[in-house]
């Protein structure tokens, strides 16, 4: 393994043994369920919504390390910033993941999840918590 591989390994990790925004969020605006049936991995991904903003956003739910870890690194990106940005967010992440397109340094520590572009059996799982984020963005315009 490379020293960035290392330290990938080790970012992935430490997110799985302590995902950030880890909770129930009393009063979300959407709960969105998600699944990936091919590895056992859920989430339930929980969003507040304010003046066009993403006010707060927390999940909970079990799987494996890259499905929690990308939940976990993905609230923290996402959380504070605009609709608009958030889908800038979900195009760029699954450029990377699904098209294997080079990350973007807005990912911050979601590039560590780059290399999963490489194992196809893997990318549903990185992908788990954007689409339930995608999914839950679609559910606030229609209100
Ligand atoms: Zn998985």
């Amino acid at each position: 393994m490379s020293l960035l591989e290392e330290l990938y390994r080790e970012t992935i990790m430490t997110h799985a043994k302590a995902p950030r925004n880890y909770g129930e969020l009393p009063g979300a605006d959407v709960v969105i369920e998600g699944r990936n049936t091919s590895c056992g991995d859920e989430i339930t991904l929980y969003l507040k919504s304010d003046g066009g903003k993403i006010a707060d956003v927390a999940f909970t739910g079990h799987g494996c390390a890259i499905s929690q870890s990308s939940a976990s690194m993905m609230t923290e990106l996402v959380k504070g910033r605009s609709l608009e940005e958030a889908r800038r967010l979900i195009d760029s992440f699954k450029g990377m993941v699904v098209e294997g397109r080079q990350p973007t340094a807005e990912l911050g520590d979601l590039q560590a999840l780059a290399g999963t572009a490489k194992l196809p059996s893997r990318v549903k799982c990185a992908t788990l918590a954007w689409n339930s984020l995608e999914e839950a963005l679609l559910k606030l315009e229609g209100e």
